[in-house]
């Protein structure tokens, strides 16, 4: 009879590996059980479980990335059962938007009581009351996990991308403004008594900012509220559009926004699985600019209640407008379908399908901006990289082919077409001022057959 033994032999990447899940897990184990409060929560409980899952994740990134080159490589994107729609990726994206339903919907099966927080939302009440002096709600958590994510996947990006100063400086920026605007800076207007607000989150991605009783929460505070009324009616009206003009849309897409800070950071790897055909093209123009028209709609109704009183316009209530667009677009289309189907269709589908932001900021970009992405055509190999990770859905190898600007209202500008492209082919470039002279888009003279 044969007895073999079976020898496992592992590589020192490997061991280091292994013992970074091992601490990730020991810092996820403290937080499922402070979740249960099967461990007492202390504040030195929270940060424990923060600590040793951030450093098992980063330790374990340290070692896949290091000794290797830099940028996104080739090596199995489509194979992987997480970055190519396989079990792991639709698992994700069940947990993920079941995540958002109860986050939403059902916030007690989450623990949050407004008498006394039990389970999850409990575990983070040291932190609550350490940061603004109250008991946590489901929105602190979502806050604090949301500004984790963009902080740890930040640091991979920043690992992956080393190579790339555009890329480090951009990501540096996304990873400060998430935390100083969207999170400290409101956490302690709060600790203040002062009205929760996030100075980076513009109108129409903040469909609230014109609710009637957001407007009376900042004309009731004083000057500090009159500052964040007129700042936010300034930014909209004047910083925006100069920015926009000198930058494009990438100044807020890729570099402020917090949807497109986790877009990049928690969601690249999954940038590829962007829709490239002419049809997700035509359908993203359709639902975009339709969302525009709606939001602009439902702020013009709800304005109208404020200043005259009246409950209903042209025989429709702008409150049940009002609270149409805060179920499908505020939360079932950003957040639900936005974030939880990262792993299906891409991190990009609320920035690329449905930010009225974008759809403003992308207007402007297309034919009133100095942005654009130069392509130097007899360099390109046609490899078809940069079309690969758009996570916009652009066919840059079209353009690039044909040696075109890419003057396109959907480019965020994240750079990653030219980060990735082996030829140098494709510039970042805010040039000469050629408005009247916008390049005509490749689609129309010569329409592409096939999606990549
Ligand atoms: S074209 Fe390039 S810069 Fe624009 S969104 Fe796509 S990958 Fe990013
Ligand atoms: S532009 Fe660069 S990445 Fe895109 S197809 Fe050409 S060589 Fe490849």
């Amino acid at each position: 009879m044969n007895l073999s033994i079976i020898k496992i032999t592992f590589t020192f990447r490997e061991l280091i590996q292994i013992a970074a899940s091992g601490v990730m897990i020991f810092g996820i184990g403290l937080m499922i059980l402070g979740g249960f409060q099967i461990l007492e929560n202390k504040l030195l409980l929270i940060q424990n479980a923060f600590a040793y899952s951030s450093v098992g994740f980063i330790i374990y990134w340290l070692s896949s990335y290091w000794g290797k080159p830099a940028g996104i490589k080739n090596d199995g994107v489509w194979f992987k059962a997480v970055s190519s729609r396989k079990w792991i990726a639709w698992l994700l994206a069940i947990v993920l938007t079941s995540f958002y339903c109860i986050l939403y919907w059902f916030p007690e099966y989450l623990g949050y009581n407004e008498k006394g927080n039990t389970g999850f939302v409990a575990f983070f009440d040291p932190l609550s009351y350490y940061l603004k002096n109250k008991a946590a709600s489901q929105w602190f958590v979502y806050g604090v996990l949301y500004t984790w994510a963009i902080l740890l996947f930040g640091i991979k990006f920043i690992i992956k991308y080393r190579h790339s100063r555009y890329q480090i400086l951009r990501t540096l920026s996304v990873m400060f403004f998430q935390t100083a605007f969207a999170f400290i800076i409101p956490e302690f207007l709060q600790r203040m008594n002062l009205p929760y607000h996030d100075y980076k989150n513009i109108w129409p991605l903040n469909y609230y900012f014109f609710d009637g009783w957001h407007l009376d929460e900042m004309l009731m505070n004083g000057k500090i509220g009159y500052w964040m009324l007129m700042s936010g009616i300034l930014m909209i009206l004047i910083g925006s559009p100069i920015l926009t003009f000198l930058f494009g849309k990438r100044w807020y897409c890729s570099w402020i926004c917090g949807c497109g800070g986790l877009a990049e950071t928690a969601g690249d790897a999954f940038r590829q699985l962007s829709d490239k055909s002419v049809k997700a093209w035509k359908l993203e123009r359709i639902i975009i600019y339709s969302i525009l028209l709606f939001v602009i709609a439902m702020t013009g109704g709800v304005i109208y209640t404020y200043i005259t009183g009246e409950l209903y316009l042209l025989g429709i209530s702008t409150d049940k407008i009002r609270s149409i667009y805060g179920f499908a677009i505020g939360a079932t289309f950003s957040g639900v379908i936005g974030v939880g189907f990262y792993p299906l269709l891409g991190s990009r589908v609320w920035c690329r399908f449905g930010c009225p932001m974008a759809a403003i900021l992308g207007i402007q970009q297309r034919f009133f901006s100095r942005f654009r992405i130069t392509t130097n055509g007899g360099q390109c190999i046609s490899c078809g990289n940069c079309s690969s990770y758009c996570e916009m859905g652009i066919d840059v190898r079209s353009y690039a082919q044909n040696g075109k600007n890419i003057v396109r209202a959907s480019c965020v500008g994240c750079g990653i077409c030219a980060a990735v492209c082996p030829r140098g082919v494709l510039k970042l470039e805010n040039g000469t001022i050629d408005l009247f002279n916008r390049v005509e888009n490749p689609y129309l003279k010569n329409p592409p057959t096939t999606n990549s």
